[in-house]
């Protein structure tokens, strides 16, 4: 088989049947975990370590040329059938947070695996390399700092970063020399950005959207970016049987009425071209008694959005309407802003092809954007980036609850096959 009879699509038996390779394979590696009874495995551990083995195995099986790179990513390649240095790069990440889920990140990586064993082994092959990765560490869970493989292949990695220490008071540096790397060749990692045609990340949704939609994959058009907040509000303690309404400086009914009227401000945003999403997950209400009037309240406040000035814009009015209810109630605020992320864009044009090859499989081209932070963002500033959503039980991640089913890893299989048959082209 070449590439001109490659289908167009995965024939469905095919996809049927490697998608059941890409479920073994994600059960396989949820072995691989350094707490039992638990997903739980981090940057440059032993179980990031046989992770990568694995998956080069598995790769040299179908004859693909495999490598690891100097910030623990494991790579992949079917090499182009031509000489040429331009390639598409399919991945994803490999570590997980502690209790985490069996396909977060993994799935990104061992779905265009499998497919790159389907081509080896019926000797497809294409114009350029297609290549897939696993990140060593996205979520940040054993130093902290998020991102680090994909920094590192983007030329981002900052160099204060190998003082970075985990749980154990293990560094960076001391945990890359364990792992059989030198820090100060890190920078070694990076591709030239010349050569990228395009990244592609697979990854759940981890949102009940398409669930409640009912479909199994979705294009993505960026990736949210989020403000937060510390905030304060100050008032007066008092007895709760002596001081009458009327005299009161209660901060938590200023707060209270305050997160209502947020929730139904960005509530109201749903059906605008930019939405946003605005949460306070965290209260502190002091002193905390029964009989006390709430003297100040601490609250948390997170604001998110596709399009940064539709979130700064929001922001900007939400934070107005409190000073004006603080007055009203005679309280004080404090502000500090704890984290800011601008948001990320997808590549148009490859972004509307893969809404088009969405389109073409489940009859309705969706396009969502992402509200969790993903590899595809920093990839997103040196190459052409797009993603593709999957379906995933109840929208669950980041906990052992997380599902998938066979059939839609089947669809997403067609898809990326799609993309890369018809919508890359040198
Ligand atoms: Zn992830």
């Amino acid at each position: 088989m070449d590439k001109a009879l490659l289908h167009k699509k995965l024939p469905r038996e095919t996809a049927d049947k490697l998608a059941i390779t890409v479920m073994e394979y994600c059960e396989l590696l949820a072995g691989y975990t350094q707490t039992q009874g638990q997903m739980d495995r981090r940057y440059l551990t032993p179980e990031h370590k046989r992770t990568n083995n694995k998956i080069a195995l598995l790769a040299q099986e179908s004859h693909l040329h495999t490598w690891q790179d100097q910030a623990g990513n494991q790579w992949v390649r079917l090499q182009a059938n031509q000489e040429t240095n331009q390639r598409i790069i399919l991945g994803s990440h490999t570590d997980t947070v502690p209790n985490g889920g069996k396909y977060d990140g993994i799935l990104g990586v061992v779905a265009p695996l499998v497919l790159l064993k389907h081509f080896a082994d019926n000797g497809v092959c294409f114009d350029f390399h297609v290549d897939v990765v696993g990140f060593g560490d996205e979520e940040g869970t054993r130093f902290g700092a998020t991102l680090l493989g994909s920094s590192a292949i983007s030329g981002k990695w900052k160099s204060k970063w190998r003082e970075l220490v985990d749980e154990n008071g293990v560094t960076l540096a001391q945990a890359m020399h364990s792992f059989g790397l030198d820090v100060s060749k890190v920078s070694e990692a990076q591709i030239d950005s010349n050569h990228v045609l395009a990244y592609l990340e697979l990854h759940i949704e981890q949102g009940p959207v398409l669930e409640e939609k009912n479909l199994p994959i979705s294009a993505v058009n960026g990736i949210a970016g989020a403000r937060r907040f510390a905030i304060t509000l100050e008032g007066k303690a008092g007895h709760a049987g002596t001081v009458p309404m009327g005299s009161r400086q209660d901060s938590l009914v200023a707060a209270s009425q305050w997160i209502v009227e947020l929730n139904k401000a960005a509530q109201n945003t749903i059906t605008d071209e930019y939405p946003v999403l605005a949460t306070v997950g965290k209260l502190e209400v002091y002193p905390g008694g029964v009989n006390v009037i709430p003297g100040s309240v601490g609250l948390s406040l997170d604001v998110r959005s596709i399009n940064d000035s539709a979130r700064d814009t929001f922001i900007t009015d939400k934070l107005e309407r409190l000073e004006c209810l603080a007055n009203a109630h005679g309280l004080r605020i404090e502000l500090e802003e704890t984290h800011t992320a601008q948001a990320v864009s997808c590549d148009t044009s490859f972004t509307e092809a893969m809404t088009e090859v969405v389109g073409l499989l489940t009859g309705t081209p969706l396009a969502l954007s992402s509200g969790a932070g993903h590899d595809a963002m920093v990839l997103a500033e040196i190459v052409p980036t797009t993603m593709l959503f999957m379906r995933c039980e109840g929208g669950i991640s980041h906990n052992p609850k997380e599902s998938i089913c066979t059939e839609d890893v089947s669809v997403s299989l067609s898809a990326l096959t799609m993309f890369i048959n018809e919508k890359v082209v040198i």
